[in-house]
């Protein structure tokens, strides 16, 4: 339906409503939804990757460990509960890399050929305070390249990213900030600089601050409040710190973006706020409005695998917000396509005249046009007010008369001229004059095919 709902028209006051922070996705916001999954699906099965869901739910330990106790996400966002008789503690999935890494340990994909890209789109949830664009439910879609510690891959996964925001129409507006957090060696040093220049300046740093202080200091480099930023800007440099392996990564990186001519901005502030990162980690900012309106990021985790239990595995990876992105598009007044549009109203009246519109209603579907009848009692005149509001290209009226006589007329809705045709011609006429492309066919069984391998069990039998 192309019609927004008003509210207005809400006769007593809601007895229910979304929670707090979440939202419906509503006909008109699945248009977009279905071109940006599309898009992903397209680039994502170009570059070979194949796609994963994990559950909703997982262990609680599973995202503790996996994005790090310190964070925002593990200490204040995640939704946990635990089984009955005090089992097990459980929590929704707040991002999509930690439950893919276990399932990559939990199903052996150590033994495919490596590296292992797998892609994802799904629901996931934080207790996040709710804010324009942010929602406790909410979509990403996302990359993992599992295997590989090359700077290619990094290169990679930020280009099919960059692509899939040209592909939407809102590349322009984000720039790519990048930076690299080093390895556990490198990056150790440089914590312990970073800790041994706040203390004593605790006074300045954000309530956060000083507890990260104490965590995890890298973490105060991206903070928002205006004192802590200050004192950043003088911290110690990481690029004094960095050790050769990890500079000659970054390096490579850059270079493989300038040899697929993607713009970045190198941006040493940048740390993300999980706990996972090493090396290469990057953001696709909008800082059109002045603010930092990050629409995804990812980096490399190259000890995750080992640190969930796994053998020690580089891997690198990117998550989009699905929402943020919709936002963009439509500020950008980019129109979702609308498939969902119906080409034919079939009005008629008496019983007779139902069965033959409900054969028709079958014959125009099967043909791939987009049919609506009224079947229930309306007059003919509602009826034809119904599918000016449906915003039909044509109507087919079938009274009783008309039946009797083996006719039908056709109406163009926008100039109101009505031809009188026999009803055997109707379903052929109508497909040719909203044309080919219009139609909406879809023959799955050109696409299941019968498995006509021998089955297990039955090669048993043959043997016996
Ligand atoms: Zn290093
Ligand atoms: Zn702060």
């Amino acid at each position: 339906m192309s019609k927004k709902l008003s509210s207005k028209k809400l006769e007593k006051p809601v007895k229910f409503q979304t929670p707090r922070g979440v939202h419906d996705i509503l006909p008109e916001d699945h248009a977009y939804l279905t071109v940006i999954k599309k898009v992903v699906r397209h680039r994502a099965r170009q570059a070979g990757f194949r796609r994963i869901s994990t559950p909703i739910f997982e262990s609680k330990d599973l995202f503790t460990r996996g994005v790090g106790k310190g964070t925002d996400i593990v200490e204040k966002e995640l939704y946990s509960f635990a089984t009955k008789k005090g089992g097990e503690e459980y929590a929704l999935k707040p991002e999509g890399t930690a439950g893919i890494v276990r399932s990559y340990i939990q199903h052996g994909m150590n033994q495919l050929p490596q590296p292992v890209e797998l892609y994802y789109i799904e629901p996931f949830f934080r207790h996040d305070r709710p804010q324009k664009g942010r929602y406790r439910q909410f979509h990403q879609f996302g990359f993992e390249i599992i295997g590989e510690p090359d700077p290619g891959i990094d290169a990679q996964i930020i280009q099919l990213a960059h692509l899939i925001h040209a592909d939407l129409g809102i590349a322009e507006k984000l720039t790519l900030q990048i930076n690299t957090i080093g390895c556990p060696k490198c990056r150790e040093k440089f914590t312990d600089q970073l800790r041994d220049y706040f203390i004593g300046k605790e006074r300045n740093l954000c309530k956060n601050c000083v507890r990260r202080l104490e965590e995890n200091p890298l973490r105060l480099l991206d903070c928002k409040e205006e004192d802590c930023r200050i004192l950043a800007e003088n911290a110690p440099k990481f690029a004094n710190m960095i050790c050769d392996d990890c500079k000659d990564h970054h390096q490579k990186v850059l270079e493989l973006l300038d040899a697929v001519e993607i713009d970045y901005t190198e941006n040493p502030q940048l740390v993300r706020g999980l706990d996972y990162y090493s090396r290469t980690v990057f953001e696709f900012w909008d800082e059109s409005e002045g603010a930092q309106n990050s629409v995804g990021g990812g980096g490399r985790y190259d000890f995750l695998v080992e640190q969930l239990g796994g053998l020690p595995t580089p891997a690198c990876g990117y998550a989009g917000g699905i929402e943020r992105i919709i936002t963009h598009m439509k500020d950008s007044r980019i129109l979702a396509p609308d498939k969902d549009q119906i080409d034919i109203f079939v009005a008629q009246l008496g019983f007779e005249a139902k069965k033959v519109a409900l054969q028709l209603l079958t014959e125009l579907r099967e043909e791939g046009v987009h049919a609506l009848g009224a079947l229930g009692k309306a007059s003919m005149k509602d009826q034809l007010g119904k599918a000016d509001k449906f915003e039909v290209k044509y109507a087919l009226i079938l009274g009783e008369v008309e039946v009797r006589e083996k006719k039908i007329i056709l109406r163009d809705m926008s100039s109101g001229v009505q031809e009188v045709i026999p009803i055997g011609k109707a379903v052929e006429k109508v497909v040719k004059k909203l044309g080919k492309k219009s139609l909406d066919k879809y023959d799955p069984s050109k696409e299941l095919k019968k498995d006509t391998r021998v089955r297990p069990e039955e090669e048993l039998l043959i043997r016996d």
